[in-house]
């Protein structure tokens, strides 16, 4: 291995030569704490940065093993330590300078969720750590400034690894802080199991965020305060006990008049798949990590699903156990949205009235009455959301603010008033009692067969030199093919769908083959997510350095949406 000593010697020597001699350094140097990699050098100062890992042996980064133990706890390690170096590195990115992206420093930034990314891996078995990031390489227009990168991989680098990656140098307050969150978080997971509930939210969280474009808390936010009846008490293991609304399985409806909190309630449980870091306000609003939010999805892609479920006998004698399209409609779409999530594994789903289709919703007793069943081939979510919870273990989470049509089929229903919600169970049965409900006679319940098997075609089958791009939280590019995957709220970080471009490309392929279905598929790159690592993903591991990690989940709902994918 080289030395630091031989880097800088190597560094001087190529200073005022053109750009492209940086090539020259690629390769891994021995300093004092760790081994920096340069990895690829970029092509000239305001191409994409280059990409540089560090690591740490396990023994000098010196984290005790109780602190990586299980997958959770070593993730929260990880999303801690990225945080604390991205703060140390933010205050010299640019310190070093020249044309271009010269002297900018880049590494993942973590928002309100805490996620698995391959910036930051901790090796569960040794505690070796290993840090990916960017580093523009400083040069005068297109002439190399070599002592400034000398600057920054010398001076600045050593220093922020010291203030955030050596345990010794940490407070060990925080670290013991995030471990025992973590594991409160994974008790309140363990406990809905045992308890046989969809979620849980603690009295005092704040739900609402700042804005539309923040994730932030609101400030001055009404907490969350659980209905008398809806209590659970937990025992967490650091925090002690918790009190708060225990959702049950089931069906559970979320009404109430407009502007009164019902999508918050239900956003937050949207992103309770995930742990929140300390001071979020969703801290102890633990959902289902498998939950899944349906909703309208017009004009997406759906090959060869089976939504007989909910649509029969289209006209044209179209097809619906095995359907596509190009352009699916709003109750189409959403039919197959909850075929997919029973593929995928769901045991919980999400509903906003707001964003659904309302004919796939509901479908009123006049209207019944004046379009014969026959005639209509749409079989509403209201006439299976019972089946989906007794036959298949499936609960759901409806907000419905302007039909009474669910109030017959719900367990409970809670009504959010100023913020603050209410059990009105009793009532809603009463009064609805007098109301006729759907009849749904003569309707049989057949689960949907899952041995979809896809194959790539055009854009993805051809990729031996595959470009990728992500736009947003909207889409990601695979050479000239667009996934848009705008409508799969749980997303919370555009490196998941970085993540997903990957497992896409990779899954393609490594793993698509005749006969075999999309849940193998999906068990393979999970599989191998678990054993090597996101950035196992590709064959040039270190230079994935911005992927996290997508549920399941959204990894089927991906590759379902792929229009080069034919099932
Ligand atoms: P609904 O879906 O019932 O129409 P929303 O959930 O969209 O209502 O909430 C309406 C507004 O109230 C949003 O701007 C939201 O940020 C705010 N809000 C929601 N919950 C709270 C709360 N607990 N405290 C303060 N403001 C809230
Ligand atoms: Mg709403």
């Amino acid at each position: 291995m080289n030395t630091a000593q031989q880097l800088k010697t190597a560094l001087l020597n190529i200073n005022h030569k053109s750009y492209p001699a940086y090539k020259s350094v690629a390769g891994n140097y021995r300093f004092e704490e760790y081994v920096l990699g340069i990895d690829h050098v970029q092509g000239d100062p305001f191409a994409s940065p280059s990409k540089v890992h560090l690591a740490l042996e396990g023994k000098v980064a010196g984290f005790p093993g109780h602190l990586f133990d299980t997958t959770p706890k070593r993730i929260a390690l990880q999303d801690y330590l990225t945080r604390r170096l991205g703060r140390e590195l933010h205050k010299v990115s640019g310190k070093a300078g020249g044309s271009g992206k010269s002297g900018l420093i880049f590494l993942s930034q973590c928002g309100q969720e805490i996620l698995e990314r391959s910036c930051c891996e901790i090796n569960p078995e040794n505690g070796d750590l290993i840090i990916r990031l960017e580093i523009g390489f400083p040069a005068n227009g297109r002439s190399i400034n070599s002592p400034e990168l000398i600057k920054i991989l010398f001076d600045f680098l050593p220093v922020c690894v010291s203030r955030s990656l050596l345990c010794r140098r940490l407070p060990m307050e925080e670290l013991l802080a995030v471990e025992a969150l973590c594991e409160d978080q994974q008790f309140i997971r363990q406990e809905l199991k045992r308890l046989s509930l969809s979620a849980f939210v603690a009295n005092g969280a704040v739900l609402p965020r700042m804005s539309g474009i923040s994730q932030l808390p609101l400030k001055h936010a009404v907490a969350f305060e659980c209905p008398h009846s809806m209590e659970v008490t937990l025992t967490l293991p650091h925090r002690g006990s918790i009190t708060g609304m225990g959702i049950p399985n089931g069906i559970t409806l979320i009404v109430g008049g407009g502007f009164h909190g019902k999508s918050t309630l239900l956003n937050a449980l949207e992103m309770g798949v995930y742990n929140h870091i300390a001071g979020d306000g969703r801290e102890y609003v633990i959902t289902d990590e498998s939950a899944f939010k349906l909703r309208a999805e017009d004009s997406r892609y759906i090959s060869n699903t089976d939504i007989s479920l909910f649509i029969r006998n289209l006209p044209g004698k179209k097809d619906t156990v095995s359907f596509s399209t190009q352009d699916a409609s709003g109750s189409t779409s959403q039919a197959a949205n909850v075929v997919e999530g029973m593929e995928s594994g769901a045991r919980l789903f999400l509903i906003d009235e707001d964003t659904s289709a309302t004919n796939f919703m509901i479908r009123d007793q006049l209207m019944q009455s004046v379009i014969a069943d026959k005639e209509e081939p749409i079989t509403p979510f209201i006439s299976r959301v019972q089946a989906l919870y007794e036959e298949s273990g499936i609960s759901s989470v409806i907000v419905a603010g302007s039909s009474g049509a669910y109030f017959h089929v719900a367990d409970t229903v809670i009504q959010m008033k100023d913020y603050i919600p209410y059990d009105i169970t009793e009532k809603a049965k009463t009064v609805a009692r007098d109301f006729p409900a759907l009849h749904t006679e003569g309707l049989t319940y057949e689960l949907p067969t899952f041995q979809r098997c896809p194959l790539a075609s055009g854009n993805l089958r051809d990729n031996d030199r595959t470009k990728m791009k992500v736009l947003g939280k909207d889409s990601i590019q695979i050479n000239r093919t667009t996934v848009d995957l705008r409508y799969l709220e749980q997303l919370s970080d555009t490196e998941q769908l970085s993540g997903l471009a990957y497992l896409l490309t990779y899954g393609a392929k490594h793993y698509l083959r005749k006969g075999r279905t999309l849940t193998e598929i999906v068990d393979l790159l999970e599989r191998q997510m678990e054993q090597k690592g996101l950035a196992s993903l590709t064959d040039a591991p270190y230079l994935a350095s911005n992927l996290a990690r997508p549920r399941r989940q959204e990894i089927f709902a991906c590759f379902n949406r792929c229009r080069d994918l034919v099932f």
